[in-house]
């Protein structure tokens, strides 16, 4: 009975081990699952890059962050110039190459811990943290001027590609919608003085505040 008795606690023991690891094994591998689909909805599937929800968040976060630890944050929409021109001569798949092509350049441009985005169809959202007003025209400048003279012959003979980009740099307290309503606005001057070009404004502290 004894001996029994034990070989019974034996290969309890061998089952509880098996079932551990299996245990063990499986949450691995739902780890990694909820990893992925966390990438998937945080990513655009067009061009790879953060699609608008991250964006959102991110403002919130990194604005929130700025103000607790008092350093500076900017943040930029850029809009590809006459995108539907753009689409009409060369054709839809075409314009859906340059918008891959401009996230490529983008990310190679923009340090890994500040943010661009997808905003929109054609548009798309920086955040450069720690940058003030000159940093980040000169980044924007950079963006903008590379877009520019990009050799874009292999999409299409005569195709060219600029952008306009509205910039709202921050040493205040603003809130993520406040800087988001400059940076439209600047984009919105940008296109109005006649595109290609970087209009950037400070979003300045009221009176009151
Ligand atoms: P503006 O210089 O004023 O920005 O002119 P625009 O033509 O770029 O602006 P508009 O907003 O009139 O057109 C944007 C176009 O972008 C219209 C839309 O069909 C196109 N678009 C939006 N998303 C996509 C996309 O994912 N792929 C392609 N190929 N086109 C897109
Ligand atoms: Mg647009
Ligand atoms: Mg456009």
């Amino acid at each position: 009975v004894l001996v029994a008795g034990m070989l019974a606690l034996k290969r309890f023991a061998e089952m509880r081990l098996r079932l551990e690891r299996l245990v063990g094994e499986r949450t691995e591998a739902l780890q990694e699952k909820t990893l992925q689909l966390e990438r998937l909805v945080a990513q655009d599937t067009l061009t790879g890059l953060y699609n608008r929800r991250h964006a959102d968040e991110f403002l919130l976060r990194e604005i929130a962050r700025a103000r607790h630890e008092g350093h500076a944050i900017s943040v930029a929409l850029a809009d590809i110039d006459h995108f539907k021109r753009i689409n009409d001569d060369h054709s839809h798949g075409i314009g859906d190459r340059v918008l891959e092509r401009v996230a490529r350049i983008f990310t190679g441009l923009v340090r890994g811990s500040d943010l661009v985005a997808r905003y929109g169809g054609e548009e798309f959202l920086f955040c450069f943290i720690g940058a003030g007003e000159i940093e980040a025209v000169r980044i924007c400048e950079k963006l903008r001027l590379a877009v520019e003279r990009e050799d874009w012959s292999g999409l299409g003979p005569e195709l060219r590609v600029t952008m306009s980009v509205g910039l709202a740099f921050c040493d205040t307290d603003a809130e993520a919608s406040t800087l988001l309503a400059h940076a439209d606005a600047s984009l919105y001057q940008a296109k109005r003085l006649g595109r290609n070009r970087v209009v950037a404004g400070a979003v300045r502290r009221t009176a009151s505040a």
